[in-house]
Order: structure tokens, then C-alpha cells, then sequence
């Protein structure tokens, strides 16, 4: 692990990001030791070394914490996107607690916050998550089989974990989604669709892999491919299960799954009791 001293926390939006809406981006470290064999993330210029190491090296940004203090000011109320360019609940984030730290700085300045993550280590946070008027914690959970889990994402934590993790997040109040991103070969289509359902996440997003033949960066690399086509899973079994999702919630497909939670102002209206809700 290295560390180094950043200029700077917060980066403008960029790509998918801006374009689902987002002004600012977050990354309190670069790389990612999850390391999962389909990442994008590993191909963007931001993580400069070879797609090849990628899930063996992180880099932390030891004074996340204080720049986020002194940076804070210029994201109040604006969307921000943590993290675009890795996870921000790294294992070693336990000990170091940098994104624990921005959050406790950018809390007085209440920007409307989404948190992308595979890490469970998200739930220790909850007591600052609570404070912020305008979040979504969204949880990746891509499959429903462990199995699948280990071949694409060996070193991510298990699905239970996140499961957990995410029921105690929305059970302490916060907004949260489920991620099924990008959706990996599923073991049983029904059971699966009927968990997310019964879970009642404000948001579901799915995401069939890119296949462009290998011709531009964030194309699925070849050990993706080569297990999808071991497997046996293809477009047509994302279609499936895309449908059987639809009879229970509303989907989101690919990049307009990725959008900031509502501002402040309609987060209240929307929890304002109506001339209706007077009536029941
Ligand atoms: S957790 Fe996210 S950033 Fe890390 S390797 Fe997996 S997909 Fe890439």
C-alpha cells in the first residue's frame, strides 16, 4: 500500500457521471483490491498502472480527510458520486478510516451523496450517514450465487455480507439500491428477482456486460468473456431476468441507474404527509 498527499478530493464529474447528473466525484484511494476480473476502473487513466497488476496495489490519499475539511465548502448541496474510480470501503479503509473522515467533513455541508460500494464496511458508518439529508447508499450485489461470486470477484466480500450490511443501512432510515452491476451469470432467476423485490430498495440497477470485441478500454476483458462463456450466460439470460425483475420493480438500465438521490427540498415533500395520506 502506498500513501500519498493529494491536491485535491473532490474532482468535477466526468463521462456517465456527469451525464447521470453528478457535479463532483470522490476517491479517498486509487486502485482496488477487490480486484474483480471485469472491472472498467482498471482501465481509467486516474489508476496509472498496467491493467495487469490491477487488484494487487492501492494507493491511499492519507490527507483525504483534511482536504475534504478545507474543499467541503464547494460541494455543499451539489451531487457527488463516491467513489468513480475504486471502492471507498477498502478493507484497509477499517484502519485508516479516510472515507470515514470526508464524511465527517462534508456533513456540515450537506452535498447529496451517493455511495458506490461492494464493501459491507459501509454499516459502520451509519451513525454520520444518518446525518446527511440527501443520500443513497448503493450496494453492488451482481449475482445470487456465491459461486459465481468467487470466479468474477474472489477477493470482494461474500453476497450475505453485503446483504446484511445493506439491511442495516435501510433499517437505520437511509435510502439505498441494489446493484445488480454488472449483472453476472444468476443461479435461479425467480428466487433472485423475489429477494430484491421483498427488499423494497429505492433503487435497482442492472447492467448487461459491455461487448465490443475487446476495441476500446472499458470493454469486458477477456477473463470476464472467457468465464461468461464457460458458464453459459449470455444476453438473452440478462433479458430474462431483467423481465422477471420488471414484474416487481422498476429497473434502471446501465448508466441512468446512476443518479443522485433527490435534493433536500423534494426529499421532504416527499415525505410530507398529503391531503391523502389525511384520509386513510
Ligand atoms: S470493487 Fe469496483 S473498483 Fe474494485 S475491482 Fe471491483 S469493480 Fe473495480
Amino acid at each position: 500500500m502506498e500513501l500519498i498527499e493529494s491536491r485535491s478530493i473532490f474532482s468535477p464529474a466526468t463521462g456517465y457521471i456527469r451525464r447521470g447528473g453528478f457535479e463532483w466525484t470522490c476517491n479517498p484511494y486509487l486502485g482496488c483490491t477487490f480486484g474483480c476480473a471485469y472491472c472498467y476502473a482498471a482501465f481509467l487513466p486516474q489508476n496509472r498502472r498496467p491493467p495487469e497488476v490491477w487488484g494487487r496495489w492501492i494507493t491511499a490519499k492519507k490527507n483525504a480527510a483534511g482536504l475534504a475539511q478545507k474543499q467541503a465548502p464547494k460541494i455543499a448541496g451539489q451531487p457527488v458520486y463516491m467513489s468513480s474510480v475504486t471502492d471507498p470501503y477498502q478493507p484497509i479503509e477499517r484502519g485508516l478510516m479516510l472515507t470515514r473522515g470526508i464524511l465527517e467533513a462534508i456533513r456540515p455541508h450537506q452535498p447529496r451523496l451517493t455511495i458506490q460500494t461492494r464493501g459491507p464496511l459501509v454499516s459502520r458508518d451509519i451513525d454520520v450517514l444518518k446525518d446527511f439529508r440527501s443520500l443513497r447508499v448503493n450496494m453492488s450485489i451482481p449475482t445470487d450465487s456465491d459461486r459465481v461470486r468467487q470466479q468474477f470477484e474472489p477477493k470482494a466480500p461474500p453476497l450475505e455480507k453485503r446483504w446484511e450490511a445493506l439491511r442495516q443501512v435501510k433499517d437505520a432510515g437511509i435510502p439505498v439500491g441494489v446493484c445488480v452491476t454488472p449483472t453476472l451469470p444468476i443461479e435461479n432467476v425467480d428466487t433472485f428477482a423475489r429477494r430484491i423485490a421483498e427488499f423494497k430498495p429505492d433503487v435497482v440497477v442492472c447492467q448487461d456486460f459491455h461487448d465490443a470485441g475487446g476495441r476500446f478500454g472499458a470493454d469486458t476483458g477477456v477473463t470476464a468473456r472467457d468465464l461468461l462463456a464457460g458458464i453459459g450466460w449470455g444476453p438473452a439470460d440478462y433479458r430474462r431476468f431483467v423481465n422477471r425483475l420488471r414484474h416487481s420493480v422498476t429497473v434502471f438500465e446501465g448508466e441512468t441507474g446512476f443518479f443522485p438521490p433527490p435534493t433536500i427540498e423534494s426529499a421532504v415533500a416527499a415525505t410530507a404527509p398529503t391531503l391523502f395520506d389525511d384520509y386513510v
